[in-house]
């Protein structure tokens, strides 16, 4: 020990009888070894960012002048291995990305800026965001108008939302909607996105909040994901308080809703997993 005050692990507050206080429990530690592992755990993280960054970067970019006939005309095979490193980097660019945010928001680290956000503008940017797939993909995305505040970090609520979109539309079939409906009542609100896609069986709704957890399934695995994104987005609600629930039957389709305290409410952070009835 440093000589430094010791932190205090667990405090009961004081004991009461009646108007007097007749004692504490007051329980203090060593938090050196704690912080350390703490430390330890943010340089990883910076120099994983960076050691797999910055090569990661400079790869992408010579796939890019490649890709736009810097190194002269590729002959047919060379331009089909060259679409299968580009869609490589990106792969690693976003599991190098899911593992940080996975990380940070593990242990509490997100840094969330909270303002009052407009439930159906959150909605419609995530929409917005899948535009481009949906039209490429004959699905319609329609979001249904709701009059409510969320009182959320703007960029992570739009990384949970444009996620759980982006799972819907990677599960659904061309022709199908998805739809992202919004409701309220007093203490929370309630974002539902609803596809009409491949559904996920019962016993594997348990597990879809766990990380690199995929069904198992061939198909699913050419989907391309991580397994991380449901994992993060889990993390990120309850880091506002709330809590992300999912009902889905096979062959009919998924409803994932995120659950969002009102301002100065708090949720109690249970998940439940139900199947739509
Ligand atoms: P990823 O989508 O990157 O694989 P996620 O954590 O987002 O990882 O999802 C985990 C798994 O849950 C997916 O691989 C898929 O098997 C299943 N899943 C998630 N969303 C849906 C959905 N809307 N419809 C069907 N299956 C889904």
């Amino acid at each position: 020990l440093d000589g430094s005050p010791l932190p205090v692990d667990w405090s009961s507050g004081p004991v009461m009888d009646g108007d007097a206080v007749v004692g504490a429990v007051v329980v203090f530690g060593d938090a050196s070894a704690r912080l350390a592992v703490e430390r330890m755990k943010d340089d990883f993280t910076s120099v994983v960012s960076h050691e797999l960054r910055t090569p990661l970067t400079s790869l992408k970019a010579a796939l890019e002048l490649l890709d736009h006939g810097a190194g002269g005309e590729l002959p047919p095979a060379g331009a089909s291995f060259l679409d299968i490193a580009v869609r490589n980097a990106d792969r690693l660019a976003r599991l190098v990305d899911d593992i940080l945010d996975l990380e940070k928001s593990a242990r509490g680290a997100l840094s969330l800026t909270r303002t009052p956000l407009d439930a159906v503008e959150l909605m419609r940017a995530a929409a917005a965001t899948v535009e481009g797939t949906a039209l490429a993909r004959d699905i319609r995305v329609e979001v249904e108008p709701v009059t409510a505040e969320v009182w959320g970090d703007h960029h992570r609520l739009l990384q949970v939302l444009t996620n759980l979109l982006g799972n819907a539309m990677r599960f659904s079939p061309s022709g199908s909607t998805i739809r992202l409906a919004g409701s309220h009542d007093e203490t929370a609100v309630h974002i539902d996105v609803v596809d009409q896609g491949v559904g996920i069986p019962a016993d594997a709704l348990p597990r879809v909040f766990d990380r690199f957890w995929q069904v198992d399934s061939s198909q699913r695995r050419a989907s391309g994901g991580t397994g991380l994104g449901l994992a993060i987005a889990k993390n990120i609600v309850e880091a506002h308080g709330g809590f992300i629930t999912v009902a889905s039957e096979p062959g009919a389709g998924s409803t994932f809703t995120v659950h969002l305290p009102v301002r100065s409410q708090t949720m109690p952070v249970a998940v439940e997993r139900r199947r739509r009835a």
